[in-house]
């Protein structure tokens, strides 16, 4: 039988607990996101294509937490986290604590197009990068106002430390094959050289095309440990279906680790699904078919 869904983009913008003042702007974000992804899929990209632009947008959009926007260490530092992968070929590159520059994703693809390493951190990431041909940006043009206010809360006692929120990750699927991406800054306050899930394959990041594609958000200390991505996939090679696939994921993540997390996914013929046990989960689909929906 010939498959139902069209091909298609789903993004996140972070689980965690977003004011509800907040919401409509983040959705809209995601909005705006998951449309350039299809915008890619329609001129003939391919699902690493439509992964990378969709995320891109995300890293631009100084609400999220990734890129321009995303939240600072301890040190008052930019450390970014970002991965991507490929379906069809289990391809994949990524960079963690890397220095700012605009779009973290790009520079995990330009690894995994190098083909010799898989993950790059730290100084050797930006060494990398600038060998690419990215140029470093200035840190204040990345570092926003509300990242300093969070930091200077948390470091004086007024706000929680963790997670921020605002992680930004996209699955899609070109008709052919799947792909994964996610790009973060992480945690407030994170000690410098702190690494989270997001760039670590099978835990924030996975793709298959056998199996599907995930991108996971929330406490990354937790996902990593039962890595969630890849825990999703294999609960759909298993025999479930994508809604329950995802379902029984996060519900291994609380029960083993007591974990709090929100999941994007796409099954090997593009049929999207997602869930989450945090209070909210910024997403939005776009498809060529023009089905979209979107919420929190
Ligand atoms: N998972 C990310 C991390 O732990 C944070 C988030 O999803 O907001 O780095």
């Amino acid at each position: 039988m010939p498959a139902m869904t069209a091909p298609g983009v789903l993004v996140h913008g972070g689980a965690g607990d977003l004011p509800g003042a907040r919401i409509p702007a983040h959705v809209a974000g995601c909005e705006r996101a998951a449309r350039a992804g299809r915008e890619v899929l329609r001129a003939g990209g391919t699902a690493v294509d439509a992964v990378q632009r969709a995320v891109e947008v995300l890293e631009d959009d100084p609400r999220f937490n990734a890129g321009t926007g995303a939240c600072l260490s301890r040190a008052g530092t930019l450390e970014l986290d970002a991965a991507i992968m490929d379906g069809a070929t289990l391809a994949t590159g990524g960079v963690c604590a890397l220095p700012p520059f605009r779009h973290p994703i790009a520079i995990a693809r330009a690894v995994m197009h190098s083909g010799r390493h898989v993950l790059y951190a730290g100084e050797g990431a930006r060494a990398f990068a600038q060998r690419q041909g990215f140029a470093p940006a200035d840190p204040p043009s990345m570092i926003t106002a509300a990242a300093r206010t969070r930091l200077s809360e948390v470091q004086a006692g007024r706000a929680e430390s963790g997670w921020p929120g605002g992680t930004v990750g996209a699955v899609a699927w070109d008709g052919v094959h799947l792909a994964a991406a996610t790009s973060t800054g992480g945690m407030v306050d994170k000690e410098p050289g702190r690494v989270g899930d997001s760039p670590l394959v099978g835990a924030g990041t996975f793709a298959d095309d056998e199996c599907g594609a995930a991108s996971a958000t929330g406490l990354g200390e937790a996902i990593i440990r039962v890595s969630l991505t890849r825990l999703a996939c294999e609960f759909l090679r298993a025999g479930r279906s994508p809604q329950a696939a995802v379902e029984a994921a996060i519900e291994v993540l609380a029960r083993r680790v007591d974990g709090r997390a929100g999941i994007i996914f796409m099954a090997p013929d593009g049929t999207p699904a997602w869930t989450r046990n945090t209070k909210t989960m910024t997403y939005a689909y776009a498809a060529l078919d023009g089905r979209e929906f979107s919420g929190a």
